[in-house]
């Protein structure tokens, strides 16, 4: 298909040399490729790396993706603190190819990790913090850190347990402030239509804004209420909607937990804190379910934090919000 249209244009253009051709833009995952869409609106569509259904933490790139990283115009991510994997990918861009890091966009309000999720609950809860901080930093067990040793030697290898919440997509001033960007780099690259990327991106933030009221009014009776998350994605929508995670079961780059964060979450479900505990799709539900097991606590419909196991396009980001919202709501209001 992608080929047909390409010939397409390039017939066309060899007949209309001052048509340019709109640039060939790569979005790693969902909710980017929404906004990236959004953006060039009729004029285009992007790509988009990962893989239905595929969490944001273990995918890899295909051998024809990786091909197809030469020749894009242009790049957008959320950053290394995701995909450290994908930098390395990015410094073999060719020349005249350009790349756009949200997390590290000016104005983007970014977290750590200590602020969020379980480590909040520990601060709150449990008297061997200290001891359990100590046995996380030293966790060392991820798929990639052999890899990582060996051909990174900017050293992001304690990226997701540590220092940056890469899932800055989840409040939604943050897309706000990316469409405008995502315009301009559009814009720079392909001029004739600047206009049209940055009249989208308008359109497009003023959608946000008005998805941002309805979801704060969808979560605003399950307020202060504590929940269990599978893994630690929920720091930036929780911050903003004022929810209470109390915790959760997997790390922030969902591999697995230690056995002093189970037994603390174990043993604020047994004292009945916890009213709801979300398993996520891309995720087993085992430890979820072991967690509630003979316990009150309900456990609510699987969370998609980026919104994979829905289809891609221009609605993804505003579907992604309203189903982490509703399901939110669905399990604490039968509780
Ligand atoms: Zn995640």
């Amino acid at each position: 298909m992608r080929y047909i249209i390409s010939s397409a244009i390039a017939s066309f253009a060899a007949a209309l040399p001052a048509m340019a051709e709109v640039p060939r833009v790569i979005t790693d995952i969902h909710p980017v490729h929404s906004l990236v869409a959004q953006v060039m609106g009729d004029l285009g569509t992007p790509e988009l790396l990962l893989e239905k259904g595929a969490s944001e933490h273990d995918f890899q790139l295909r051998p024809s993706q990786a091909a197809g990283l030469a020749d894009a115009d242009l790049v957008v991510w959320i950053g290394p603190e995701l995909t450290p994997w994908l930098e390395r990918a990015l410094a073999g861009l060719g020349e005249g190819s350009s790349q756009l890091a949200l997390i590290d966009l000016p104005g983007t309000e970014t977290r750590q990790f200590s602020e969020s999720g379980a480590h909040h609950a520990e601060d709150a809860h449990d008297p061997d913090h200290g001891q359990d901080e100590t046995a996380e930093a030293g966790h060392d067990g991820h798929d990639h850190s052999a890899e990582e040793a060996e051909h990174d030697e900017a050293g992001h290898d304690d990226h997701s347990h540590d220092g940056t919440d890469p899932h800055a997509w989840l409040d939604p001033a943050n897309a706000e402030l990316w469409l405008a960007a995502i315009a301009a780099e559009l814009g720079r690259i392909d001029p004739e239509n600047a206009a049209t990327y940055s009249a989208n991106a308008g359109s497009a933030a003023t959608r946000i804004r008005a998805l941002d009221a309805e979801i704060a009014t969808t979560l605003a009776p399950i307020q202060g209420k504590p929940l269990i998350v599978y893994h630690d994605a929920y720091g930036y929508f929780a911050a903003h909607y004022g929810l209470e995670i109390f915790g959760s079961i997997a790390l922030g780059d969902a591999t697995a937990p230690g056995a002093a964060r189970l037994a603390e979450l174990r043993d604020g479900v047994a004292a009945g804190t916890p009213v709801c505990l979300f398993p996520e799709a891309q995720h087993d539900p085992t430890l979820v379910q072991q967690l509630a097991e003979g316990t009150g606590a309900r456990i609510g419909g699987a969370l998609d934090p980026n919104g994979s196991t829905q289809g891609p396009g221009p609605g993804a980001y505003a579907a992604l919000l309203r189903s982490l919202a509703q399901t939110m709501v669905d399990c604490v209001q039968t509780s």
